[in-house]
């Protein structure tokens, strides 16, 4: 006789990003009551924030509703809440407001930015992770070109119309390439007394070159490309200091409004509350089949993992890694329900890229 739903082993989801949303698909309509918790009410396409950052696209474009995604199956809850941390000997999940336990937890709650011990640095230069970052930067690109429309003083007209983007990985070249291509075309004819072509953007990477996880050959290319579309590119350049008016560099300062915070990452905090250990940016040492040790029932996944079982380095936290290990984590799971061990991951990798303008 098939059990009632409440007899079913009850499998946690927190976060409903990439590598969730896979999990919680893959366990949907399965043996199993499956809650998934988020502190949004939807899933967000991260690698196309700089879209709506640069008013390419609208928030609604790359935000889809969790809710529909997973109502199909009666064996499916949708949380919203935050969670604040994991008690995995209680193996409760604690919220803001609600307490939940599991027989079953995958953490995928992903990551944040890092200023590298320069929190105040937060405000004057936002990073790119959330919807509300994205509306934010938008709002900040718009306004210094109307601010720089009416300003009658030429300084603080040119410092308006220069966009720092700080860090050249995949999202500072992205948003690089967007700014100026919105200024060289999209907004081009807008405006009566600037010319918003001849805005400046800039682009500074601490290492010797852009995308410094990609081959050398892909990084010279994005470098070319980004030159041609008028990006002014610093490498081996370190900032220093940001402020208001600007930010400081070894032995230059930048005047400028807009500062965007492409640099650098820590992970959720979350898996800092599981008591397992950590690297440096906090994200959770797996073992290979995803699970924590002495804890085959806890999972973690995505930007939070740091699975380096396969090359002896870290996966790269990219969606594919993802929504690969939230797939292998949800069939772990039925395998554990039915008697069986969790199996070793492995990351099948289709290759990277990263669009310029
Ligand atoms: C601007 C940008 C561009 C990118 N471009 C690319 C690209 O081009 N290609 C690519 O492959 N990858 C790209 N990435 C990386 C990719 O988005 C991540 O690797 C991927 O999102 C990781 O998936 P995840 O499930 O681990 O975390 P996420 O997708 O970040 O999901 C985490 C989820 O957890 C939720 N959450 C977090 N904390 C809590 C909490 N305390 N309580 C409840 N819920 C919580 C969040 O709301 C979110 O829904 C980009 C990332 C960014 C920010």
């Amino acid at each position: 006789m098939a059990k009632a739903l409440k007899d079913k082993p009850q499998v946690i989801i927190v976060g409903a990003g990439f590598g969730g949303l896979e999990a919680a698909k893959k366990l949907a309509c399965k043996d199993v009551r499956l809650t998934a918790i988020d502190r949004t009410n939807y899933h967000l396409f991260q690698p196309l924030l700089y879209q709506v950052a640069t008013a390419a696209l609208s928030p609604a474009d790359i935000a889809a509703p969790v809710r529909a995604i997973l109502s199909k199956c009666e064996n499916v809850e949708v949380i919203l809440a935050e969670v604040e941390s994991v008690n995995v000997e209680a193996r409760k999940v604690k919220t803001n407001d609600m307490e939940f336990d599991y027989d079953y937890l995958i953490l995928a709650t992903g990551a944040r930015h890092s200023y590298f011990g320069h929190d105040e640095w937060e405000k004057l230069a936002p990073g790119l992770k959330s919807l509300e970052d994205a509306v934010e930067l938008r709002r900040r690109i718009l306004l210094a070109f109307e601010f720089a429309e009416k300003t009658p003083d030429e300084a603080d007209r040119q410092a308006a119309m220069n966009f720092v983007v700080i860090g050249g990985g995949p999202t500072g070249v992205e948003m690089a390439g967007a700014i100026a291509e919105i200024s060289r075309y999209t907004l081009a004819k807008d405006f009566r007394h600037i010319d918003p072509s001849k805005a400046r953007v800039i682009l500074i990477e601490g290492t010797s070159r852009l995308l410094s996880a990609y081959p050398a050959d892909l990084s010279e290319r994005a470098r070319k490309q980004l030159v041609e579309l008028g990006v002014e590119v610093r490498t081996d350049a370190r900032v220093t200091d940001i402020t208001e008016s600007g930010v400081q560099l070894d032995g230059e300062f930048i005047p400028c409004r807009v500062k965007i915070w492409a640099a650098g990452n820590n992970a959720s905090f979350v898996g800092k509350t599981l008591i397992a250990p950590v690297d440096r940016v906090g994200r959770v040492i797996v073992n290979d089949d995803l699970t924590i040790p002495g804890h085959p029932e806890v999972q973690i996944i995505g930007d939070l993992a740091n699975f380096s079982h396969q090359t002896g380095e870290p996966l790269p936290g990219v969606s594919p890694v993802a929504m690969q290990q939230g797939r292998h984590a949800a069939r772990n799971i039925l395998r554990m329900v039915h008697g069986e061990k969790p199996q070793p991951f492995r990351y099948f990798d289709k290759g990277s890229m990263a669009t310029i303008g």
